[in-house]
């Protein structure tokens, strides 16, 4: 027997619906606010992402899907859309259209990370960028379509975490200070966290070992080494976060798992405690379009993971019901009924009505049993008696209510008793 590989699975039409509720949720308050939609290839040059995400970090160390194709190329499969999107806004010279360039997706990524629940090896992500504008009220309204995009699924108790990790000047002067707290404890700390002490320092803020946590604990803050006009930035964001009544929390010691990001960095987590359930973050990523070849570039976005959504919508019973149902089920009796029962689905959905029919010879009760769990509104009866008087039967199924109706007037009596039972 087969399985899904660890860590991924499949989506069987109940997640799917919730799943597809998320996205497009997001797609349409994304929309309202100017974003369009954008896909890039499941596979990409591995360097894009060594570039990009930066070797230093989890992703490109430990979690891509590398693989060298039959011509001999390095790639990877995507493990996160940021750079993708980047190397587009590059590849197509979307530097010539009006900027910020401000683009959506949805779109799988690959990451080998040990499976948990709600830690795929193949999860999807919808993310916005906006591309090639340094405006602390851009920051601001990526901030806030993340935050809508929760509020419009009907998510509550969210908090937002908010921070500034200032700019490579900036962190120059506070990474020394932060080395200088961890150092007396370099001993106690996870392999990770040594490896990372040199290379990327800020992360030992971000491990989520329990044996680390307490180093974390005393930890100087960024805010204090930022320069005026990075704390001016700072101060401008949370200034229109503010009029925009979005309740954002500062937590001082967030940072983001991939090297790109400056400045502005955000998560939003359910106010359930755990690791696994941050829902949507993002943050600006200044230095990133240069580090891929590009002329230095500003950036904001963020990503939202969708099946981390979905979960949480279950959970919070806000779910909504699986797929549409059909509006029509045809029972038939016998191989002319078939033909007809046949005829008139395909007639039915002309006219936009969800038809379906019985296959397979079984019995009147059998069909009729389908038709009932399958949950439609109205059953279509055909058997030899109907045929042979030229009618079927039309029975509403919420109602027990049946009638006998001319073969040729079965589509428009169902058109008018579907609008009807709609009101
Ligand atoms: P984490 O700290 O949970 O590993 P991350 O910093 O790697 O997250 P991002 O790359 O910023 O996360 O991804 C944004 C969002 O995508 C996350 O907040 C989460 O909702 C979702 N996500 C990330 N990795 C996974 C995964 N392996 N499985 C499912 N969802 C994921
Ligand atoms: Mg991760």
């Amino acid at each position: 027997m087969f399985r899904a590989p660890r860590g991924t699975h499949d989506v069987l039409p109940a997640d799917f619906a919730v799943q597809r509720y998320v996205g497009e949720t997001a797609a349409r308050v994304a929309g309202l606010a100017g974003y369009e939609p954008i896909a890039t290839p499941v596979i990409e040059d591995a360097d894009l992402f060594v570039r990009g995400v930066g070797d230093g970090t989890d992703i490109v160390e430990k979690e891509m899907y590398l693989f060298d194709d039959r011509g001999g190329d390095r790639l990877a499969l995507r493990p996160e859309s940021t750079a993708a999107v980047c190397r587009t806004y590059l590849e197509h010279g979307l530097a010539n259209e009006p900027q910020p360039v401000k683009l959506y997706y949805e779109q799988p990524n690959f990451r080998y990370e040990r499976p948990q629940a709600g830690r795929y090896r193949q999860h999807t992500q919808f993310g916005i960028e906006a591309i090639g504008v340094l405006d602390p009220a851009l920051d601001a309204e990526v901030v806030e379509l993340g935050w809508r995009i929760a509020e419009e699924l009907g998510l509550r108790e969210l908090t937002l975490l908010l921070n500034s990790i200032g700019d490579a000047e900036d962190r120059s002067a506070y990474v020394p200070l932060l080395q200088e707290h961890f150092r007396p404890h370099l001993a106690s700390l996870c392999e990770d966290c040594r490896n990372r002490f040199e290379r990327a320092p800020m992360r030992l803020l971000d491990c989520k070992k329990g044996s680390c946590r307490p180093f974390q604990e005393g930890a100087p803050h960024i805010a204090a080494s930022l320069r005026a006009e990075s704390a001016a930035f700072y101060a401008a964001l949370k200034e229109v976060l503010t009029r925009l009544a979005i309740p954002f929390r500062e937590e001082p010691t967030l940072v983001r798992g991939l090297d790109y990001y400056t400045h502005t960095v955000f998560e939003l987590v359910p106010a359930r405690e755990g690791s696994q359930v941050t829902l949507l973050a993002g943050g600006r990523y200044d230095g990133l379009i240069e580090a891929i070849g590009g002329p230095a570039t500003p950036g904001i976005g963020f990503g939202m993971g969708i099946e981390r959504m979905a979960l949480n919508l279950k959970e919070q019973d806000l779910a909504p019901e699986a797929a549409d149902k059909p509006d029509v089920f045809i029972v038939n009796l016998g191989d002319e009924a078939a033909s007809t029962a046949a005829r008139i689905a395909a007639d039915l959905r002309r006219v936009g009505l969800g038809a379906t029919m019985a296959y397979g010879g079984r019995s009147l009760k059998a069909q009729l049993r389908q038709a009932n769990r399958m949950k439609a509104r109205f059953a279509v009866i055909v058997g030899e008696r109907e045929l042979a008087e030229g009618v079927a039967e039309i029975r509403d199924l919420g109602r027990s209510e049946q009638r006998s109706v001319a073969l040729t007037d079965v589509v428009t009596e169902l058109q008018q008793a579907a609008a009807y039972t709609q009101e």
